[in-house]
């Protein structure tokens, strides 16, 4: 197999079938932008994120794992005064867009040989991990929280996961997912790139749905990053390719009570230091995102920015969304009210995107507590 995992610090190199899922020296691993084909017979292809098959270094097709996700439809929205573009990966077989790194990640994975895998998740990642590992016969345990939803606590052993919660805090979590993984695989969304290179294919799917071209601006949540990597990583690839001009602006949101990449981000001029508090948005509360540098570089390489939204505008944007017919979970407010408070600031010329990112059936509970 080939050596496709690159240390982020000192650069050496490793197969995914070496089972290291960080460098000998501690750093995470990158791999790097693959050369993307012109794609002239997409029309042809089945309607999956594995459409777009050469952009995932796997390289043989029966080891594909997958549940028909991708393709999800993009339809209109309306948000202080404006029709922006939603894309619906609140719809996805687990529920979340994260079933765009699962199903990539695993099937990688699998044609690596690896049999027993480990991660942390407040909740989706987890759910989506759990549930393509099932379809791969790969043993999977799951860190989790203990305040995490009980629907997707279900949902993660129900798939046949073990579900081992957590007391403390995100990080305490982690740490508990990273002693393990020492006996084991981390398949972690956060510190694996293999699940970035299925996220990805969200960008592509826009280019092929706004007509082979991209929208200007893209709104993206954004906790440990893994949509918005994976998406900048696909827009570079698209450029490379010629596929697209410029990359698209991408506006990160974050919840103003977990916000260390926007304190980080820093040249909007706030540099205060911020203490953490919860958020309803559980699915971005993530205090120390590991690939941080790395996220901040990508915003500003596209010209963005980063901005963040209270609790009481994430509670009026789920409120709205929901009486509108969009069932999400309340993490997906975040990028609505990141949205208006963008167009806000008057860049309303342009053609904006975002993305309902969970179904709100895993946080029917804590829907209704807060509707
Ligand atoms: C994971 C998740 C996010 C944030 O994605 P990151 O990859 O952590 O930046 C946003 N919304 C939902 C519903 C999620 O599950
Ligand atoms: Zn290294």
């Amino acid at each position: 197999m080939k050596k496709i995992l690159i240390c982020n610090k000192c650069e050496n190199r490793y197969a995914v079938a070496s089972g290291k899922w960080r460098c000998d020296c501690g750093s995470y691993f990158n791999i790097e932008p693959r050369p993307l084909p012109q794609f002239e017979n997409l029309i042809e292809r089945a309607p999956s994120i594995w459409r777009y098959r050469e952009a995932y270094p796997l390289e043989r097709d029966e080891n594909i794992i997958t549940l028909g996700e991708g393709l999800s439809p993009v339809i209109d929205y309306k948000i202080h005064g404006k029709t922006i573009k939603l894309k619906t990966d609140n719809l996805f077989p687990s529920g979340s867009f994260k079933d765009r790194g699962a199903s990539v990640m695993i099937s990688i994975l699998k044609e690596a040989g690896i049999s027993k895998i480990v991660e942390d998740s407040s909740g989706n990642a987890g759910a989506a991990i759990a549930t393509y590992a099932a379809r791969a016969g790969i043993e999977c345990d799951i860190y989790v929280p203990s305040y995490a939803s009980p629907a997707k606590l279900r949902q993660i052993s129900q798939a046949g996961a073990r579900v081992i919660p957590v007391e403390g805090t995100r990080s305490d979590t982690e740490k508990a997912a990273l002693e393990a993984a020492e006996k084991s695989y981390y398949a972690s969304h956060a510190f694996n790139p293999l699940f970035l290179e299925g996220t990805k294919s969200f960008i592509y799917e826009v280019w092929e749905q706004f007509n082979r071209s991209l929208p200007d601006t893209l709104v993206l949540p954004v906790g440990n990053g893994s949509l918005l990597l994976g998406v900048y990583k696909g827009a570079v690839e698209l450029q490379m390719a010629r596929l697209i001009d410029a990359l698209p602006k991408i506006i990160a949101v974050q919840t103003e009570n977990c916000a260390p990449l926007y304190s980080l981000f820093g040249s909007t001029g706030d540099k205060r230091e911020r203490s953490f508090k919860p958020t309803i948005a559980e699915g971005v509360s993530v205090q120390k995102p590991v690939r941080a540098g790395q996220i901040v570089d990508a915003i500003r390489r596209t010209g963005g920015t980063i901005l963040t939204v209270t609790e009481t505008e994430i509670r009026a944007h789920l409120k709205r969304a929901v009486v509108n017919g969009l069932y999400i979970e309340p993490t997906s407010a975040v990028a609505l009210a990141g949205t208006e408070k963008y167009l806000k600031t008057g860049d309303n010329e342009k053609s904006i995107l975002t993305l309902l990112t969970g179904h709100g059936l895993k946080a029917g509970e804590k829907i209704a507590e807060i509707l």
